[in-house]
């Protein structure tokens, strides 16, 4: 075939965002909030543009945001990074998964990804020359199914993503998945992780984040991805970064420093002062969207929608099936268009969708004013 990527199209969220826009809908599919950047973010951001900062940053990232990053990861995980050698910021998580992906995969490498998964990692999989290899979470809880992981993993496997809290079922994982990971990386020399945790600051009901940092021993071999755009409620702003060990950041930055060279920079220099300023915006986020996230599933309970648990993210599921019998797709579609409220199906984020699911995603980093109007429409399903 002329295409390197046959299969791909273009992305769920771009479709359902222009025929949100077409039809007049309220975008509860791709996932971005729809409130404000906290104003001392702006301001921050438009002082670093007047006062200048707007050449190319290091090529790692400005040394001020990676050591307030190394000080968020001490607050919040208990454990030390080295801004110098382990740290590097990144255009959003997406091209820090990029980067990961051809820093390590080399062609006939398999990767694991465990379905249903955020949709750019297998593109940047087939990018590399690797093979991806699909393993199929819990379809009752999205919980991993550790013996089905266990037996794809094989000499070959160079590389497992995992995500948590998990896009787009909202499961995280807890501390015996993190035992099963280094009974894993035990059993596997050859074996690295990529841990997606882009919403690591969204963890509910007094949970904890179950970042690889905590633990010395999957830190030494895994990459932790993360995303302001989801932390500082700035999706547009594309800024991320990527934590991983020195000998392990150094392949990263052979990739970065020619995917990008560096990232944003007024924006960092905004970030890093909001770390360092204000450390209770990314203490009080769990708090903050569970009450948006208790709010929107007790009215999701007076209309025919079924909302599954949601411990992290800002994704509710929900069950439509006593609403109609449409396929995913098709519901998601119908919804948009006939009722004016916009959601995400689930077939997307799986090699092979199970049959006869009935979920749709709804994001609810909104404000109450738009989930109120959006509830009043899906009453009428
Ligand atoms: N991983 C997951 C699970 C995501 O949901 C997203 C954002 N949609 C990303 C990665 C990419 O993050 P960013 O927008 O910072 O590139
Ligand atoms: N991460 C966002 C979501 O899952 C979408 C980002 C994108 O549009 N690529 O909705």
């Amino acid at each position: 075939s002329a295409s390197k990527l046959p299969k791909v199209g273009v992305t769920i969220f771009t479709v359902m965002s222009q025929l949100a826009a077409e039809h007049g809908a309220i975008n509860l599919g791709q996932g971005f909030p729809d409130f404000s950047v906290p104003g001392p973010l702006v301001d921050a951001l438009q002082r670093a543009m007047l006062e200048g900062r707007n050449q190319y940053a290091p090529m790692a990232g400005i040394p001020e945001l990676r050591q307030a990053i190394a000080g968020k990861i001490a607050d919040c995980y208990g454990c030390e990074v080295d801004p110098d050698r382990q740290i590097t910021v990144t255009s959003g998580g997406s091209e820090a998964i990029f980067d990961v992906v051809h820093a390590v995969v080399t062609a006939g490498d398999e990767v694991v990804m465990l379905d249903p998964c955020y949709d750019c990692y297998e593109p940047a999989v087939l990018l590399a020359g690797g093979v991806p290899v699909h393993v199929s979470l819990d379809p009752a809880s999205f919980a991993v199914d550790w013996a089905a992981v266990e037996s794809a993993i094989t000499s070959r496997t160079r590389l497992l993503f995992i995500n948590t809290p998990h896009n787009p079922s909202g499961a995280i994982l807890e501390s015996e998945d993190m035992q099963r990971l280094r009974d894993l990386l035990a059993a596997h020399p050859r074996l690295l992780i990529l841990s997606d945790e882009v919403y690591e600051h969204m963890v509910f009901d007094a949970r904890q984040h179950e970042s690889v940092l905590r633990d010395p021993v999957l830190a030494a071999r895994s990459f932790a991805v993360s995303s302001f755009g989801k932390t500082y409620h700035c999706t547009g702003w594309k800024l991320g970064y990527c934590v991983a060990p020195a000998e392990l950041t150094a392949e990263f930055r052979k990739v970065h420093q020619y995917n990008t060279f560096c990232s944003f920079t007024p924006a960092q220099y905004a970030v890093a002062e909001m770390i360092r300023r204000h450390p209770e915006h990314h203490r009080e986020l769990p708090a903050f969207y569970q009450a948006k996230r208790d709010r929107f599933r007790e009215q999701l309970l007076g209309t025919r929608l079924k909302p599954l648990p949601v411990p992290g993210g800002y994704f509710q599921l929900v069950d439509y099936s006593a609403v109609s019998d449409l396929d995913d797709t098709a519901f998601c579609r119908w919804l948009t268009t006939e009722h004016k409220v916009a959601a995400i199906p689930l077939s997307p984020f799986y090699a092979q969708a199970p049959q006869g699911q009935r979920l749709a995603r709804l994001c609810f980093a909104k404000n109450s004013d738009t989930l109120d109007t959006a509830i009043e429409r899906l009453k009428r399903l």
